[in-house]
């Protein structure tokens, strides 16, 4: 199969995440016989240094051709006060919106090496494995009206939770196929008690899985499902939910995971003709200025994103096992970043994909 691949590096740790997941894509890609077509572009503050804009239009030329974009991170100290169309995160808002990518799936599953890192009790997180479907581009974060006018006892905020029949269908169309490749089981969340919002959502989601009668729905009302994530992890298959619901209860899914290095995340929207998905795929994490540069970075949710790009873009299931697979058995043997608090000496940033590559092996067929 031909992958066609987009890098963004970013800034800080990017650079060094990304260094290693390209490692391992390659490595993947040789190992299994698939042609990669790699381009590397720039996003955030490098692009602005480089040209003045956190999202260049060479790199949105290259983003619309590629079907895969996998991304680094974001972000440095001496933007912080810039305006924000100088700001790196610019970019980010800049490439999901070309991109047209409304549903982030955010993968959340324990790994036994690492339940003593949850703060949750190793019963609770042992066998957590579930996927937060968040709708991404819709909803109160661009919504409109919204702003801030009048001054005094007269000012005054408003922001809008809009969301249209056809947004809501389209990312119930993607959590249901996602299920029907795991445990069957949607969660839709939302408010409907109270939102009008909500109850539109909860009445489309109902219809929609009426297509997929081998799909079992149950629906929770967002404050319950924010504490279920914690009472009860193991109950959660694919958790659907609305942008503001999502981006706060898959933080709360993150610390399941030990550690935020460990996240992976794929935002997914179209389908290209050849059949792949266009998808950007970027660990949850930020640049984080204060390990920049020190080879110290946990490259996982990088590389758990090289696998979340090979089965959602790729449909290469079988690739996507063999890198996770490899990512538990690294983990297992302890050769792992600082951040995961390891008994020995700490491995570098570039140890850890070295460690994946030498695990990743085809498995031999009968
Ligand atoms: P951060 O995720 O960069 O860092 C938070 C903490 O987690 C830091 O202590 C950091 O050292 C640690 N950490 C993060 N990733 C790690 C990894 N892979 N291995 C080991 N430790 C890791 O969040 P922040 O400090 O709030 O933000 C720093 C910059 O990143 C800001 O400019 C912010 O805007 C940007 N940011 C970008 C993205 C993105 O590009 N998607 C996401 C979040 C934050």
């Amino acid at each position: 199969m031909k992958l066609n691949v987009l890098t963004l590096p970013g800034d800080g740790i990017g650079i060094e995440v990304t260094t290693e997941a390209v490692k391992v894509l390659k490595h993947i890609a040789g190992l299994y016989g698939h042609e990669l077509s790699l381009n590397e572009g720039l996003l955030g503050g490098i692009a602005i240094h480089k040209t003045g804009n956190p999202f260049p239009d060479e790199t949105r030329e290259l983003a619309l051709h590629a079907d895969a974009t996998l991304m680094g991170a974001v972000g440095l100290p001496e933007f912080d006060n810039a305006p924000p169309d100088k700001r790196p995160e610019r970019g980010l808002l800049g490439i999901r919106k070309t991109l047209e990518v409304y549903a982030n799936l955010r993968p959340v599953r324990s790994y036994k090496a690492l339940l003593d890192s949850s703060p949750l009790k190793n019963h609770l997180a042992d066998g957590v494995d579930m996927i937060i479907v968040r709708e991404l581009t819709g909803g109160l974060y661009y919504g409109t009206p919204r702003g801030i006018s009048g001054s005094g006892a007269e000012e005054r905020a408003v922001n809008s939770m809009v969301y249209t029949r056809p947004e809501i269908e389209r990312v119930t169309h993607m959590a249901f196929q996602l299920a029907r490749k795991r445990r069957k089981k949607v969660t839709s969340v939302d408010k409907s008690n109270v939102l009008e919002n909500s109850q539109l959502w909860r009445r489309v989601v109902t219809e929609v899985a009426r297509e997929y009668p081998d799909v079992t729905l149950d629906h929770l009302l967002v404050d319950n499902c924010a504490m279920q994530l914690v009472l009860n992890p193991k109950r959660f298959d694919v958790v659907l939910t609305e942008n503001l619901f999502g981006d706060i209860l898959s933080d709360e899914g993150a610390v399941l995971a030990g550690s935020i290095g460990m996240l992976p995340s794929a935002s997914i929207g179209s389908q290209r003709p050849s059949g792949a998905w266009v998808g950007l795929y970027e660990p949850v994490h930020g640049s984080a200025p204060d390990i920049a540069g020190q080879n110290k970075a946990n490259p996982l949710g990088a590389i758990g994103s090289v696998a979340a790009m090979l089965e959602y873009s790729f449909g290469l299931m079988e690739e996507a096992n063999a890198v996770n697979r490899a990512m538990e058995e690294v983990l297992n043997s302890g050769r792992v970043t600082a951040d995961l608090k390891p008994a020995g000496a700490p491995a570098t940033t570039a140890e850890v994909g070295d460690a994946i590559c030498a695990t990743l092996v085809r498995p031999v067929t009968a």
